[in-house]
């Protein structure tokens, strides 16, 4: 049951039909004074801990990676999630993101480590053990004395996560399964204490949790480790299970809902992941204007060519979007667990419930910002030309590491479809009513346009403007193709894809907006010129995509006077009334990095 606070709070994916406030979102210039310490704590660690020692991680000392996550335990980072009653330091949803930020922008060998640690390897203890099985392995596992992993993928069931194979067989007298099956692709296995593990009982529909212990002489072996593209050091191996005993009360929640525990782990893992990539972002920006003000060409600084500088602006902008909109929903959940606990919720509860409120926000973050954050790589190692392609230059690891982050935790493609899929859902649960907003779209189209002066005085007037037109658009399209389809609409992937890429620019540049304006209001406009030059670009490099998607979807399922009206409406949609100088935006952008010559935004 909802609560009256709950419901007084944006519910996960109605930023789509509502409009929210800039005093509203959380922005990481809220971070207070123990979050600020927390940031400064993690970025130290970095510093002295991972950053000096790449060379070794890329040489695959997966050594190294235990010894490092053994030291982030002594430091308490491997408990920031974990309720105080475990051991852990319960800290609040968006202090855990930040530490999650600042500890993975070293090396992705250290990132995915610390993130199947922390998140799904000893998440679904936490949110869905029993009071004994937190007592037993949370503190442990916080402390660092355990390690967690997640076996889920197995060689014939990746994506499609409830199709494994692997068996748990209950024994004559009921007290033990047994285990037997093979994993693949198992993060952190070479130097787990536990495995989280899924496996099928009977011919159930849905596969089930258990806790199982790492004991080689209890049928566990491993593979060799994976010869990877990137993340060097983290150890990645199959894992095999071959009558592995473990004890019924080992079962994670009850039979069949393993999977259930999969998909809620993963909804955390996703926005967790999106942090992680931010500060390798803003690394991987500093890194590159550093040497384009050092390395010179035809006489001049390569900073001071409008080709870098356009590159320089646009890596800067997409970071200043993700930290925008993924701190934006961080605070949405603390809030809505704060609330469920408020009403008598218990803190696991609260937890689940409050992540899975913004399961689509967290598909958004986690496609949005893994796929900035290649593309940062990407200009970084072209700002250092040749030297990009080096293997000693920090770009070309950075670029092979950024790779795997839109491969796991789902794929960036089951993550795109879910995110649309999740918001058609709740529309028909009446969680979100996109039915009415759409209805309305599609009688503005056949009404007569306004042709009023709007008034664009107000920071931002315009650009808020367009925000509800682009809304308008994905309504406009999701509606149609709905109706066209119905239920169907599922088999319609490319559709999907891309009505999920005008519903994903929408959630970041409206984010980016009501950051700017925020801290605008608050510091002033002149303190906050490049930050307002930032969600700006943003939101005309969003337009651009979403004319993009809104134009493909629309030929690909309407015709004739339907196709016309739809494309009509399309075009209003995407158009300013003032077009803001795109060059003018970035080379200012632009030259405050190169000034600073650094990521300071
Ligand atoms: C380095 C690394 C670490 C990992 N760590 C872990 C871990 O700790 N624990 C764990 O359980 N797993 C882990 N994984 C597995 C990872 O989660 C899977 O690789 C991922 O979910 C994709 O599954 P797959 O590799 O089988 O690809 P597939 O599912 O075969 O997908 C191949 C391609 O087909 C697309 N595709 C698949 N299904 C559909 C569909 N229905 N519609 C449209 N397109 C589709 C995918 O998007 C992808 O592009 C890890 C993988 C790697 C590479």
């Amino acid at each position: 049951m909802e609560t009256q606070q709950e419901k007084e709070i944006l519910r996960g994916g109605q930023f789509i039909v509502k409009e929210t406030k800039c005093e509203d979102v959380f922005t990481p210039e809220d971070f207070n004074e123990e979050q600020k310490m927390m940031r400064d704590s993690v970025k130290e660690f970095n510093d002295r801990e991972i950053i000096p020692h790449k060379d070794r991680f890329e040489a695959k000392d997966y050594a190294l990676t235990e010894e490092v996550m053994r030291k982030a335990g002594e430091m308490g980072f491997l408990s920031v999630s974990v309720p105080e009653a475990y051991g852990g330091m319960g800290m609040s949803f968006v202090s855990t993101m930040i530490v999650c930020e600042y500890i993975s922008s070293g090396t992705g060998s250290f990132s995915t480590a610390f993130g199947a640690h922390t998140g799904i390897g000893t998440m679904p203890i936490t949110l869905y053990g029993t009071e004994e099985q937190k007592k037993k392995y949370v503190p442990k596992l916080a402390s660092g004395e355990w390690f967690g992993a997640y076996a889920l993928t197995e060689p014939g069931a990746g994506s499609d996560a409830n199709s494994g194979k692997t068996t748990a067989t209950l024994s004559e007298d009921g007290k033990s399964y047994k285990i037997n099956g093979q994993k693949m692709w198992i993060s952190n296995a070479g130097f787990c204490s536990l495995f989280i593990v899924f496996a099928r009982i009977e011919n159930d529909k849905n596969i089930t949790g258990f806790i199982v212990e790492q004991d080689p002489s209890n049928g566990i072996t491993l593979g060799e480790e994976e010869n990877k593209l990137g993340i060097h050091a983290s150890s990645t191996r199959q894992v095999f299970f071959n009558d592995t005993v473990v004890p019924v009360e080992n079962m994670l929640a009850g039979r069949g809902e393993g999977f259930k525990i999969a998909m809620n782990a993963l909804n955390i893992g996703r926005i967790k992941l999106a942090a992680a990539c931010l500060d390798s972002q803003r690394r991987i920006t500093t890194t590159a204007v550093e040497y384009a003000n050092e390395r010179k060409q035809f006489n001049t600084r390569i900073s001071d060519f409008g080709a870098i500088k356009r590159k320089l602006a646009e890596m800067a902008t997409s970071t200043y979007a993700g930290e925008s909109a993924s701190y934006r929903a961080a605070k949405n959940i603390e809030d809505r667990i704060a609330m469920r606990q408020a009403a008598g919720n218990s803190h696991q509860e609260a937890e689940l419930k409050g992540v899975e409120e913004y399961a689509i926000e967290c598909s958004i973050l986690k496609v949005a910002v893994s796929e900035d954050l290649q593309n940062c790589a990407d200009e970084g190692i072209q700002i250092f030309g040749g030297m990009g392609f080096s293997k000693d230059t920090p770009m070309e690891a950075a670029w092979r590491d950024a790779r795997i982050a839109r491969i796991y935790e789902g794929t960036n493609e089951i993550n795109r479809m879910l995110s649309v899929g999740m918001l058609v859902k709740k529309a028909m649960k009446g969680h979100v009513d996109l039915l009415g907003p759409a209805q309305a779209v599609a009688d503005e189209l056949l009404g007569i346009p306004s042709f009023d002066t709007p008034d664009y005085s107000e920071l931002f007037a315009e650009e808020k403007e367009m925000i509800a037109k682009l809304k308008k658009v994905f309504l406009m399209v999701a509606g149609a193709a709905v109706q066209k389809f119905g239920p169907d609409l599922e088999g319609h992937q490319q559709l999907l894809l891309a009505a999920s890429d005008i519903l994903i620019e929408i959630y970041m540049a409206e984010s980016t907006i009501l950051r700017a304006e925020k801290n605008a209001k608050r510091f002033g406009e002149k303190d906050q010129e490049i930050q307002i030059a930032m969600a700006k670009l943003y939101l005309y490099n969003a337009v651009s995509i979403v004319e993009k998607n809104g134009k493909e979807s629309i030929i690909s399922f309407a015709e004739g006077d339907e196709q016309r009206m739809l494309l009509m409406g399309l075009r209003r949609f995407v158009k300013y009334t003032n077009y803001p100088d795109i060059v003018d935006l970035r080379n200012t952008i632009a030259e405050k990095v190169k000034a600073e010559n650094k990521y300071n935004l």
